[in-house]
This record gives C-alpha cells, sequence and structure tokens, in this order.
C-alpha cells in the first residue's frame, strides 16, 4: 500500500487509515495543513513534525540545478558501460543466472516501484543490476539507475537479503538524490570560483566537462550530509519493499567490524561510526509503520558462497 508523500495528487491518500471522505472544506483545510507541514519539514525550522510518513529529509541541494541530470545521467551510463566491458574482458563478470545476480536483481525489482517518489526521473530510467566477481567490498549505483555489487560485500560481510537491501537502498538513494550532480555542480563552482576558464555555468561545454570527468563518478567521495541522507532514504525505501530497518543497524555493525581489518575502499568513503549507526537506530520508529504494512519478500536468499578463485581465460573447460 503506498502511504501519501509530501504533496499527495490525492489527499484522500492520506485516509488510508480508515476513516470516512471528509468534506470538501475540511479536504482544503486538510491539504492547507499538509502544505503547511511540507514547506516546514522542506525549510530550515528545523524539528518540525515530518508532513510524510518516512524519514526527515529536506530539499535537494541548490547546486544540483547547475548541472542537467541528463549529463550526469548520461556520464554514469557510460561510466557503467565501460566497468561493464572492463569486467567482461577480465571474465569478472557474474552471468545473468548466478544465484547472487538472481538474488539482487530480485531485491531491487522490490525497492524500485518506490524510487520515483525520491525522484520523478527514476521513472525513465533503465535499471541494470550487475555483481563482478571481485574480492573487493564495494557497491555503487550510478545517476541514471545502473547498479553495480562486488562480490566481496555480499560474502565477506555474509549479508543477509535484508542487509543487502540496505546497502543498495543506500547507493540508489544516492542516485535519486542526486548526489553526484550535486558534487560535479560543486567541483564546477569552485573552479570558477578560482578563476579557471570554464563555461560550466553556461551549459556550453558541460557535456565535455562530464565526459571527462565520468570516470570520477566510481570514485567520488559524498559529504557526511549525503551519506546520511542516503543512509535515511535508503532505508526507507527498503522498508516499503518489506526489508527489515533494523538490517540497517546490523550492516553497518558488520561494516565497523570489517574496517578493524584491512579497510576496504567503501569503508575509507562510509565510515561506520557510533554517529552512522546511532542516527538509523534514532530513525527506525520513523519507518516502523512502513515496513510494518509492507508485504513482505516471499523468496528468501542464501548468503553468498566464498568467491571461487579467478580462472585463467585460457583454462580449459570441464572435460576439454
Ligand atoms: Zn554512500
Amino acid at each position: 500500500m503506498r502511504v501519501c508523500r509530501i504533496a499527495p495528487r490525492k489527499p484522500a491518500i492520506v485516509s488510508d487509515h480508515v476513516e470516512p471522505a471528509p468534506s470538501l472544506s475540511s479536504r482544503v483545510s486538510r491539504r492547507a495543513l499538509l502544505g503547511t507541514a511540507a514547506l516546514l519539514a522542506a525549510g530550515c525550522t528545523g524539528k518540525q513534525p515530518p508532513a510524510r510518513e518516512g524519514v526527515p529529509v529536506g530539499d535537494k541541494s541548490w547546486f544540483t540545478r547547475l548541472v542537467p541530470a541528463a549529463e550526469v545521467e548520461a556520464a554514469g551510463t557510460q561510466q557503467y558501460l565501460q566497468l561493464m566491458q572492463q569486467a567482461g574482458q577480465q571474465h569478472a563478470l557474474l552471468p545473468a543466472l548466478h544465484p547472487q545476480v538472481l538474488r539482487l536483481r530480485a531485491i531491487a525489482a522490490r525497492l524500485i516501484p518506490f524510487a520515483p517518489q525520491w525522484n520523478p526521473r527514476a521513472e525513465q530510467w533503465r535499471w541494470e543490476v550487475n555483481v563482478i566477481a571481485s574480492p573487493q567490498l564495494n557497491a555503487f549505483c550510478m545517476p541514471g539507475g545502473k547498479i553495480v555489487f562486488f562480490y566481496g560485500i555480499l560474502d565477506k560481510l555474509k549479508l543477509s537479503d535484508d542487509e543487502v537491501a540496505m546497502v543498495m537502498g543506500h547507493e540508489i538513494a544516492h542516485a535519486l538524490r542526486e548526489h553526484a550532480r550535486e558534487r560535479l555542480a560543486k567541483t564546477g563552482t569552485t573552479r570558477l570560483a578560482v578563476g579557471a576558464v570554464s563555461t560550466l555555468l553556461g551549459f556550453g561545454n558541460v557535456g565535455d566537462t562530464l565526459l571527462h570527468m565520468g570516470g570520477q563518478l566510481l570514485t567520488l567521495t559524498f559529504s557526511r550530509e549525503d551519506e546520511s541522507e542516503a543512509d535515511l532514504v535508503g532505508m526507507e525505501l527498503a522498508a516499503r519493499a518489506g526489508y527489515d530497518p533494523a538490517a540497517s543497524v546490523s550492516l553497518w555493525q558488520k561494516m565497523a567490524q570489517a574496517g578493524q581489518g584491512a579497510p576496504a575502499a567503501f569503508l575509507s568513503t562510509h565510515p561506520s561510526g557510533n554517529t552512522r549507526i546511532a542516527d538509523l537506530q534514532r530513525n527506525l520508529p520513523r519507518v516502523a509503520g512502513l515496513y510494518a504494512r509492507a508485504p513482505k519478500p516471499v523468496e528468501r536468499f542464501e548468503v553468498a558462497a566464498p568467491l571461487a578463485p579467478p580462472q585463467p581465460a585460457s583454462a580449459p573447460g570441464p572435460g576439454a
């Protein structure tokens, strides 16, 4: 069941709990009330009650407007395709029927329907999910909806389905909230500030700029605020999709433990401190109702088996 958003098209959705149909005047005043509450939640007034059920997240950064979304999504797709090509050449792309690929695609299929609530462009995204047979502990979702997991995060952390959904939700949230777009815009404006000749603000050669920057999309480091936002939005996406939000806490506890060994790339950009875990814990009640009412996944998947050592490209096949 969908629950109302900040500005529901039909105010009646507000009463998805049992209530008689409101009169016109009460609907109008309810709409006014909703509007006010939405403004308060989106604005800078701090601790106002949330106007919608779910996590409290404000407007997208103003900076995102400096770079066209379509350009960032195109760069994301291009970078993703390059990575897929490289992985394919190195026989490191798991086949479509691999149990973990099936698993991730099944989980993504449950999360994706809730994405357009956060970004209407996501309705048109051509979502893809792939797994790279690499021991690295990493995962990302490119602007435009291209999701990649590195096998290491699945098997080293022995992620449950709920925890996979939290990682995936987090990464999807970065894409939906356009954190890369914000980061690129900020990079561009910083350059302008130091006097570099650039037409970024005029969008003159922004395509070239992003083409050049495409490789950076994979290695972007988001701000602590972006990370926190991705945690919360991701947790809500997963809860609506029927995954236990408490898994966000166990996930980051596992991350923290993994970080005590050799620090992985993902952990250097995603510090798993007590603050992060406490933030998630504090927000669990905000998504508890969504999770309670969400249909739960019927199919549950096995935890990833240890990654098999890579086969040399020239190795003969079985029976050859
Ligand atoms: Zn992140």
